[in-house]
C-alpha cells in the first residue's frame, strides 16, 4: 500500500474533544471499571413515545426513500410554525434547510460563506467544533475571551473591537456550551446593534433554547427587529429539547440565497437527512410539548443539586465558577488546585492532566476546558441521573481533598 498522505485541512484536524473524552470513558467501562461519566452533552432520557411511534408509522407508510436534499416540505413548514408560535418570528419554508444535526448545519453555513482571508469571531469559551469547522474552510478564527466575572458574556464593546474589514461572521451560542451562560435580552440587543452598525452576519446557535432555568430568559437573536433578523442565521435542532441526539436532525433558518447555496452543498455531500428521522422530528415539533417541559424541570433539579454541592468548593478548594442559566453544563475553574497534592498524592499543572488523573484515580470522566479554549477549567455535563451526580460529585471532592 502506498504511504498515505492527507490533505492539509485534515492533517491538522483533531477529533471532537467531547466525543473523544466520551470514547475514553467508554473504553474504561468496557474493561469493567465503574466510570462516572459526565463527558457528553446529551439528554439521558429516551425519545418521547409519540415521536418513536411516528418514526415507525413513517416506515410503514413507505417514507424510506430519498427526500429532497434539503428536507421534506412538511418539516420545513413545521419549523416555520414553531418560530411563529414560540417567538412570533415569521419565516418562509424557502428560508429553512434541514440537515444531519445542528453540527452539520453549522458546518454547511461556514462552508458556504467562508474561505481563506475571511475572519470569523468566536467568543471563548466556545463549543469544541466551532474552531475546527472554521479552520476546515481556510478562514481565520478570531477568538475573543469572555470572563467568569462577566458570566462569560461577550460585550458589545468586545465585539466592536474584534471587527475588521475581513470579518465575515460572528459565531454566537446562547445558552452556551460549555459555560451555561444565558444572555439577557439587553445583552443580546447590545450585540445586535453592533451587528447592524457593521452589517455583520451572526450565526446564532440556539440549540439549548428550551433548556432555560429560573431567573434566566431566552430571546432569539432574530427577534430584535427586521434589520437584525436579516443578518441572523439561526441554528437549532431536536437533539437537546426532544432527547433526539441519535436521530440527527438540525436546521438552519437564514436568507433564501444562503439556504440555496447550502442546499447545493448538501445535495453533493450527503443528500437528504434520514427520511424516517425527518418524520419523527415533524411529530416532535407538531405534537404535544409536555415532555420538553418535563425534561427541563428535571434538568433544573439536577442543576440546583450540582450547584448546591459545588458552592462550598469555592471556600474549601478555591474552585470558581459562574452558575449556568441554561443548557446542562457546570463549568468550573480548578487552577487553584494545580501543584497541590490530589488523590494518591498526584499533582497536576493543567486542566487536561487534572481530567486524566481524575479518571485514572477516582474514575470520574469530565472534559478539559483546554478543548473549549478555556485553560484551567473543566466541564461536567449534568444530563445524567441524580444518583450518578451524587456519586460523581463525591468522587470529585475526594479527588480534590487528596483521598
Ligand atoms: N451546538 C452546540 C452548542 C452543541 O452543544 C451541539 C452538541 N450537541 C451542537 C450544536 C450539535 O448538535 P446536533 O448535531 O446533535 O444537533
Ligand atoms: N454537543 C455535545 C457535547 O458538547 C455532544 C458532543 C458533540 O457533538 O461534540 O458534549
Amino acid at each position: 500500500m502506498p504511504a498515505l498522505t492527507f490533505s492539509p485541512a485534515v492533517r491538522s484536524l483533531k477529533p471532537s474533544a467531547t466525543l473523544a473524552a466520551a470514547a475514553k470513558a467508554k473504553e474504561l467501562k468496557s474493561k469493567g471499571v465503574n466510570v462516572l461519566d459526565f463527558t457528553l452533552g446529551e439528554p439521558d432520557f429516551n425519545t418521547p413515545e409519540h415521536i418513536r411511534k411516528a418514526a415507525w408509522n413513517a416506515m410503514e407508510a413507505g417514507h424510506t426513500h430519498y427526500t429532497p436534499s434539503g428536507g421534506i416540505m412538511e418539516l420545513k413548514q413545521a419549523v416555520c410554525r414553531l418560530y411563529q408560535r414560540d417567538y412570533g418570528l415569521t419565516y418562509k419554508p424557502s428560508q429553512v434547510l434541514i440537515s444531519n444535526g445542528a453540527k452539520h448545519s453549522i458546518h454547511n453555513i461556514i462552508a458556504a460563506l467562508c474561505g481563506p482571508g475571511d475572519e470569523v469571531i468566536i467568543p471563548t469559551p466556545y463549543w469544541v467544533s466551532y474552531g475546527a469547522l472554521v479552520e476546515l474552510t481556510g478562514a481565520t478564527v478570531v477568538l475573543v475571551d469572555t470572563t467568569e466575572a462577566s458570566g462569560f458574556i461577550l460585550s458589545a464593546e468586545q465585539l466592536e473591537r474584534a471587527i475588521t474589514p475581513r470579518t465575515k461572521l460572528l459565531l454566537l451560542n446562547n445558552p452556551s456550551n460549555p459555560t451555561g451562560a444565558a444572555y439577557t435580552p439587553a445583552q443580546l440587543e447590545a450585540l445586535a446593534k453592533v451587528a447592524v452598525k457593521h452589517n455583520l452576519l451572526v450565526l446564532s446557535d440556539e440549540i439549548y433554547e428550551k433548556l432555560i432555568y429560573t431567573g434566566s430568559q431566552f430571546r432569539s437573536f432574530a427577534s430584535f427587529g427586521p434589520e437584525v433578523a436579516a443578518l441572523t442565521i439561526l441554528v437549532s435542532g431536536v437533539s437537546k429539547a426532544y432527547a433526539m441526539t441519535g436521530w440527527r436532525i438540525g436546521w438552519t433558518i437564514g436568507p433564501v440565497e444562503l439556504i440555496k447555496a447550502m442546499d447545493n452543498l448538501q445535495s453533493q455531500e450527503t443528500s437528504n437527512p434520514c427520511s424516517i428521522s425527518q418524520y419523527a422530528a415533524l411529530a416532535a415539533l407538531d405534537g404535544p410539548q409536555d415532555s420538553v417541559e418535563e425534561m427541563r424541570v428535571e434538568f433544573e433539579e439536577r442543576r440546583n443539586y450540582v450547584m448546591d454541592r459545588m458552592r462550598p468548593w469555592r471556600q474549601k478548594y478555591g474552585v470558581t465558577f459562574a452558575e449556568p442559566g441554561g443548557a446542562f453544563y457546570a463549568f468550573f475553574n480548578v487552577a487553584a488546585l494545580f501543584g497541590k497534592p490530589l488523590a494518591g498524592g498526584v499533582t497536576v499543572s493543567n486542566a487536561t492532566d487534572f481530567c486524566t488523573a481524575l479518571l485514572e484515580k477516582n474514575h470520574v470522566a469530565l472534559v478539559t476546558g483546554d478543548a473549549f479554549g478555556a485553560p484551567g477549567y473543566v466541564r461536567l455535563s449534568f444530563a445524567t441521573s441524580l444518583d450518578i451526580l451524587q456519586a460523581g460529585l463525591g468522587a470529585i471532592e475526594d479527588f480534590m481533598s487528596g483521598k
